[in-house]
């Protein structure tokens, strides 16, 4: 039988022992050698990523970062384990102070989180984003912030400091029934639409402080056609809408990097995508339609993730 603290996945590091199991995860830690690392691909135009936490509690049914999980096993039980990097933010301060020995006048941009969401629930626990906050206000870079849950408005005060803040909220589909399907564990779209609101109304945007929000409704899930002209006005609260398929509709659609999980929504949801390109065009249609006289940018993919 298994001992308290001894429930491995095994096969590879770094998953020792089980720290404690919170909200239903398992929850270890680690030290990191390094926590900001090159940005690639998708997000290649920033210096460097910030990811405190290695899995996520949210579990996206469609999640391409399970793929990095450490071992066949985890990525199979993706949303069921997160590791801490515990010395996350002594690692950054020593990492920021070294980047501004090389480059005194360049502040470095920095998007968090790529593979990981920095306020998922064991976040509020651990403050571990909150530590990396209180580090990087006292470096100003710019910085990105990706996330889906309504945590993040409990730092408000010290995003408020920040010279150069975007934040990006997710939320894909404007259909609840579709959200829990395919995200079961993630926050509700009203409390999203709300977080962004708040961030809103409380970050000032000034010459000094320049804080932008998006809502990056990435990767479009379904959308129930009676929810879609309700949830595209709710868009208004943003500056920045970003739109982005999953796939192409081939044969891989929605499985290139997922798991079983996602192939079998795709299933239920064959009425979307069967058609998914033409769903997206014509959600497109009716985004530009309803956004575009108001000034909201709507923008696509790659280019919708940047600062500027
Ligand atoms: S919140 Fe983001 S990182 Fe977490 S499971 Fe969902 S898609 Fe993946």
């Amino acid at each position: 039988m298994e001992k308290q603290g001894e429930q491995e996945y095994g096969e590879s590091q770094p998953t020792s022992l089980v720290r404690e199991e919170f909200a239903g995860a398992k929850i270890y830690e680690n030290n990191s050698k390094s926590i900001l690392n090159r940005a690639t691909g998708f997000i290649a135009g920033y210096d460097f990523t910030l990811n405190p936490y290695r899995g996520c509690q949210y579990g996206c049914s469609y999640c391409y970062a399970a793929a990095f999980s450490p071992n066949p096993k985890m990525r199979e039980d993706w949303g069921n384990w997160v590791i801490i990097k515990q010395n996350a933010a002594e690692i950054l301060e020593k990492e920021l102070a070294r980047w501004y020995k090389k480059h005194p006048e360049q502040p470095p941009s920095i998007y968090m989180s790529s593979v990981t969401d920095p306020y998922q629930p064991i976040e509020s626990k651990e403050r571990l984003t909150q530590k990396l906050l209180l580090v990087m206000v006292k470096y100003q870079p710019t910085l990105v912030i990706q996330t889906r849950s309504p945590m993040i408005t409990r730092d408000i005060e010290i995003l408020q400091q920040f010279q150069r803040l975007r934040i990006n909220m997710s939320i894909p589909t404007g259909s609840e029934p579709v959200r829990k399907d395919f995200e079961l564990h993630s926050p509700s779209i009203p409390s999203r639409l709300l977080a962004i609101g708040k961030l809103k109304h409380h970050i000032a945007c000034n010459e000094n402080h320049q804080a932008r929000f998006s809502i990056t409704v990435t990767p479009l899930l379904p959308i129930l056609p009676e929810d879609q002209a309700a949830f595209i006005s709710k868009l208004e609260i943003a500056d920045r809408v970003v739109i982005q398929e999953f796939h192409p509709s081939n044969e891989r659609s929605l499985v290139a990097s997922t798991r079983q999980e996602a192939v079998e929504l795709k299933n239920k949801y064959a009425w979307w995508y069967k058609n998914e390109q033409e769903n997206y065009r014509q959600f497109k249609k009716k985004l530009v339609a309803m956004l575009e006289p108001t000034g909201i940018q709507i923008m696509e993919g790659k280019a919708g993730f940047s600062y500027d």
